[in-house]
């Protein structure tokens, strides 16, 4: 159940064994495959690793483009059509 919901969560805390709370973490990138990165996070207040997330290629690019649109109204992203 709580590792469904590990594979797309956005990391801000997460619980630590050792810590036995949710800490804050930090992003470490580990691993850079060809179509693929794996990132490590690690618990702020005791440094011990509390999880990994693999991010592909796709949704790094979805999360580029989730993160440069702003909250506000605004127009769709121009889509690049190809004839
Ligand atoms: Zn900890």
């Amino acid at each position: 159940m709580s590792q469904q919901q590990f594979e797309n969560f956005t990391a801000s805390s997460l619980y630590c064994d050792k810590c036995k709370a949710a800490m804050p973490v930090r992003e470490r990138l580990l691993l850079i495959l060809p179509d693929k990165e794996v990132y490590d996070y690690l618990c702020t207040g005791c440094a011990s690793s509390v999880g990994q997330r693999e991010v592909t290629a796709g949704e790094k690019l979805m999360a580029k483009s989730a993160a440069a649109r702003r909250p506000r109204r605004a127009a769709p992203p121009p889509q690049r059509i190809r004839l």
